[in-house]
């Protein structure tokens, strides 16, 4: 069944009002007609199975029939902090994470990144790597839609370390501690920032800065990742280890 993300506010126990991009696609793309039923989502862990009842303009309400108590998220939350890299490669990392159950992106700019961006180029890429992360999440039948929150630099992002039960950077040097280690130590309900560096990795000032402020250095195995791939893998991993109940 089709699901749409909308606004927390917009969904309340007895029905739905559907705004934006979605009602185009509701009406002329599924050419869906009154009384069909489709999945809506508030983003935050509310999903609902609703009937269409009206299309009046630019909106679409629709009918709760009943509240889903839905398993696709990550029993741990997963935050990845991403060293900015070139290219469409956020984008890349934004979708696939995004499929992989990641709870939130951090982008941020640190010693080795490349890409600049002014306020004017990041307002707009935050929309559309918003746009991508929605239907990445629709797609993959999300109930939490992964926020992405406005890039900072990577003193900022180690800054926000204490607000995470664990914080780790991911470090090809390190030798001996290992992700699985740190996800021995979280339970359900914990949540986990991962700090992946860009295409030219950390400097080793960063990762003393990171260790000072309680980062422990991981590996994430004997051979060296593109920046794409590190995240990819950390929420692989989470998924492998925590997810091991299937009904
Ligand atoms: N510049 C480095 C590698 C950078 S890879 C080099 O060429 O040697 C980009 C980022 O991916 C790194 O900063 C790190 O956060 C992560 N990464 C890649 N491989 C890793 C590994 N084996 N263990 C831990 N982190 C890794």
């Amino acid at each position: 069944m089709q699901r749409y993300f909308v606004e927390p506010h917009r969904l309340s126990e007895q029905s739905v009002t559907i705004v934006g991009d979605d009602v185009h696609h509701i009406v002329n793309v599924m050419r869906s007609s009154i009384g069909d039923e489709i999945l809506v989502a508030d983003g935050q862990g509310r999903v609902a199975r609703v009937r269409l009842a009206s299309f009046e303009g630019k909106q679409v309400h629709a009918e709760v029939v009943e509240f889903i108590r839905e398993n696709s998220e990550l029993p741990v939350r997963v935050t990845i902090g991403q060293g900015l890299p070139k290219g469409e490669k956020m984008e890349w990392i934004l979708q696939k994470g995004t499929e992989l159950g990641a709870f939130a992106f951090f982008p941020f700019s640190s010693e080795r990144t490349i890409v600049r961006l002014d306020a004017k180029k990041e307002a707009k890429k935050l929309e559309r790597w918003r746009k991508i992360v929605k239907e990445a999440a629709e797609q993959s039948h999300r109930a939490v839609l992964p926020e992405i929150l406005p890039p900072v630099s990577f003193k900022q992002a180690a800054a926000a370390a204490d607000s995470y039960t664990q914080c780790v950077v991911a470090y090809e040097k390190e030798g001996s501690r290992t992700l699985h280690d740190v996800l021995e130590s979280l339970t359900e309900g914990d949540s986990l920032l991962v700090l992946v560096g860009p295409e030219g990795g950390f400097s080793a000032e960063e990762i003393a800065l990171a260790e000072s402020a309680g980062i422990r250095p991981v590996t994430l195995g004997p051979r060296i990742l593109r920046t794409e791939t590190a995240s990819q893998y950390v929420l692989a991993a989470v998924s492998y280890h925590f997810e091991r109940i299937h009904s």
